[in-house]
């Protein structure tokens, strides 16, 4: 970790990158970051880019920055475990290049790599990044707000397996730098007409194999019917979680057809990793060619949770 606090101490312009499809750790890590940069060394031309996603605009707006501003920066990318998901890849502009996950499948593609696959969230590194040096770094409001907002929304509300009593000790510290919990859990919940009548849908729709796997399939001509985005549709996967041990949500999207996969003890990374994705033991995905492929992954799926 010193290296990564030496090599900001070196550069006057560091640029901070997500992966596509940023959730809450994604862009929560690259505000919580910029935020301790910024007050720490306030001359510093700090940037966060790549792509936003609404439910966490409360945190900053992200946009791609500026092609000339690369020339001689830092970039830093967060919670991205491989090139092809970055959602600003212009890294090879950039002087010198640092990732920070803590995901398990990784490719080297910085010059420097932190990864604790250990972490709950990328936000947790961060944090324990700052705990660390604290007696150089600043930390404001705004940065504890967007650390926590990676920690809530990347351990599932403080109830996955990866959780340790580090997670509430970061937790912790965060909730001293008076951020406001209860309003941070309504930003992230918040919802529209549109969304709740889809989810009355999904609920009404979603399958459960021979051995109790669960999962749904959504369909793009659901989405312009209802008015709903691939993000909002998509983070609906959390309505099955009570039900199976295994579950699954199948998207369509332009790329291919989306598969988030979540588990509750038994690992299915593997499965994710036959079709070209990957992620955590219990939480990963993949995008799919076809709906041929989507019954193979659910046979799959079945077969592990026969006796
Ligand atoms: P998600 O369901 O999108 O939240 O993804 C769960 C985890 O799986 C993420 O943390 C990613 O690391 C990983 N993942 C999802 N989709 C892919 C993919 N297409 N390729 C590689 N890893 C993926």
């Amino acid at each position: 970790m010193e290296h990564i606090l030496e090599k900001i101490k070196e550069f006057d312009t560091i640029i901070i990158h997500g992966h596509i499809r940023p959730d809450g750790d994604c862009i929560g890590s690259q505000f919580g970051l910029m935020n301790i940069i910024k007050e720490s060394f306030p001359n510093k031309n700090v940037y966060v880019t790549g792509i936003d996603n609404s439910t966490f605009n409360f945190l900053g707006e992200v946009t791609l920055i500026d092609e000339k501003l690369f020339e001689g920066a830092l970039s830093i990318c967060l919670d991205c475990s491989t090139f092809d998901r970055l959602s600003d890849n212009r890294i090879n502009k950039s002087k010198y290049t640092i990732k920070i996950d803590h995901h398990k499948d990784s490719d080297k593609y910085c010059d420097y790599e932190y990864i604790d696959f250990n972490a709950v969230s990328t936000t947790e590194i961060i944090s324990e990044f700052y705990l660390k040096y604290k007696n150089i770094l600043k930390i404001n409001k705004s940065a504890a707000e967007a650390l926590y907002t990676g920690l809530v929304t990347d351990s599932g509300n403080f109830s996955y397996k990866n959780i340790t009593s580090n997670t509430f000790k970061i937790a912790s510290f965060l909730a001293t730098l008076d951020i406001n919990i209860s309003d941070i859990n309504n930003k992230i919940n918040k919802e529209t007409i549109e969304l709740l009548r889809f989810k009355a849908k999904i609920l009404n729709d979603f399958k459960m194999t021979k051995n109790g796997v669960a999962y749904i399939i959504i369909y793009k001509k659901d989405l312009i019917r209802y008015n709903i985005n691939e993000n909002d549709a998509s983070s609906l996967i959390y309505l099955i979680s009570n039900i199976a041990d295994i579950y699954a949500l199948f998207i369509e999207t332009d790329e291919g057809i989306r598969l988030r996969l979540r588990s509750k003890n038994i690992p299915i990374n593997n499965i994710a990793q036959e079709y070209g994705g990957g992620g955590h033991l219990l939480a990963s995905g993949a995008i799919l060619k076809n709906f041929s492929e989507v019954q193979e992954v659910i046979d799959k799926l079945d077969k592990l949770l026969k006796l």
